[in-house]
């Protein structure tokens, strides 16, 4: 049979293992993998040149798009910067929108299936009483993890969460939970704010690492009581590594993620980037920066992901003086491979086969995306070719997002991918774009926590 396309010569990165040979792609599909590429017709051929073929990236907590919001990011710009980075598809987090109806998840799927060059997922929520109603609905319409806070500002009730539990369980979706006990914030935040200060660094003072200690093991608690689906949202303490790894230990249906800053940064680097590097949760000690590495390696972590929430520059600048007026939120999605390749497998903390778990697999498992994930005959052929020598310092200039700043500036990162292929169709070629915006689709999520 003739196929659409074929790359030889290439050294194919899956979770189980690295094997030297040749993929043939039919119909988006990943069709054969094979030892000689010369047994293989095709119409287009890619010649890998001995460099590596990873499966396309997932970012599973993404702010893309929120029509509010159209000046911070957008489908087209936050796509085309997680394209250029390996990203093939994104899982689109509500921003401040909340995507708890039908309505607006097709509004989503229609601005998205327009703008898109990556593929997306989407996550529902915020839940609380008041829509907990509609999440069947929604479940139907291919939405399987709805986003719910312990806090303000979008908290639900300890009791919405334990009826949520009981969905997760009804309906094999999943609950993703931004995790930090309202109670221990109200009281940290008003202590920071009778100091006076406005610094930077006291945003990150003002959100202790105990907030999260005790959000987890409520959670934790009503996951083991009820039993159903957890993920756990950005984790950045050692206090909810350990509390994970216990669960898991118990059998509990719990997976976590950590992001890119988490793993990069200390509060310490707050005095340098100011409100550039104000988020929430915040940055923490090295103790739990090095537990959160610990975590990735031995299989605690299951995904990292980015939080990807830029705001403008004004937007982060007024925090110079006020650190309480600024944005809160970091871009990342289009440095997510670039990082975890240059942090994770060039120093030697983490495999090629985990940097594939971390970013394909286990998002794809978790978040029920049926035919990604790995490099495999019957997924769908998302394909990144990267040169492991090939390293390039990040500058924001270079980069696609909507507002072009990066907490990432100067940081020489190997993992750039020089040809991105997403269900068959070569959208980057030799570090090019080479396609129009509209060939991302929005992908109905299968059964949480299901195999590939
Ligand atoms: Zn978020």
């Amino acid at each position: 049979m003739l196929l659409d396309l074929k790359i030889v010569n290439a050294k194919i990165a899956t979770i189980s293992g690295i094997y030297e040979g040749a993929i043939g792609v039919s119909k988006g599909k990943i069709k054969a993998i094979v030892k000689n590429g010369d047994v293989l017709k095709a119409e287009k051929q890619i010649d890998a040149k001995g460099k590596l073929i990873l499966p396309g990236a997932i970012d599973v907590h993404a702010h893309i798009y929120d029509p509010k919001f159209v000046h911070r990011e957008d489908f087209e710009h936050g796509t085309l910067a997680a394209i250029f980075g390996g990203v093939t598809t994104v899982i689109i987090m509500p921003l401040d929108t909340h995507i708890d109806n039908v309505n607006i998840l097709k509004h989503y799927i229609e601005v998205g299936e327009r703008e898109s060059y990556t593929d997306f997922s989407i996550q529902g929520g915020f839940v609380k009483s008041d829509n907990i109603s509609n999440v069947e609905e929604l479940a139907k319409n291919g939405v399987k993890a709805f986003k719910m806070f312990t806090c303000k500002p979008y908290m639900a009730s300890d009791y919405v969460f334990i009826r949520m539990l009981e969905l997760t369980r009804k309906l094999d979706i999943l609950i993703t939970v931004h995790a930090e006990d309202e109670a221990i914030l109200e009281h940290s935040i008003r202590k920071a704010l009778e100091t006076g200060r406005k610094d930077p660094i006291i945003h990150h003072i003002s959100r202790p690492p105990l907030a999260e200690k005790a959000a987890i093991e409520k959670l934790l608690t009503y996951l083991e009581y009820i039993s159903g689906n957890m993920h756990l949202c950005h984790i950045t303490t050692s206090y909810a590594v350990k509390a994970i790894e216990e669960g898991k230990r118990k059998g509990l249906n719990i997976s976590a993620e950590v992001c890119t800053h988490h793993l990069l940064f200390t509060y310490n680097d707050a005095e340098k980037w100011g409100p550039y590097l104000k988020m929430n949760p915040p940055l923490r000690s090295r103790e739990h920066v090095e537990a959160l590495w610990k975590g990735l390696q031995n299989g605690v972590i299951d995904t990292v992901t980015t939080d990807h929430a830029p705001g403008s520059r004004d937007e982060k600048e007024v925090g110079w003086e006020d650190i309480w007026r600024a944005w809160g939120g970091v871009a990342g999605v289009e440095t997510l491979l670039p990082i975890m390749f240059t942090y994770g497998f060039k120093r030697n903390i983490l495999s090629l086969e985990d940097i594939i778990r971390l970013l394909s697999f286990n998002p794809a498992k978790i978040f029920g995306l049926q035919f990604k994930g790995d490099i495999k005959p019957g997924l769908d052929a998302d394909l990144l070719i990267v040169d492991p020598g090939f390293a390039k310092k990040v500058k924001a200039e270079d980069l696609h997002y909507k507002n072009p700043w990066t907490p990432y500036e100067g940081l020489n990162l190997y993992g750039w991918p020089e040809v991105v292929i997403l269900r068959g169709n070569v959208i980057i070629e030799n570090s090019e774009l080479i396609e129009v915006k509209g060939l991302g689709r929005f992908i109905k999520a299968a059964n949480a926590f299901s195999r590939i």
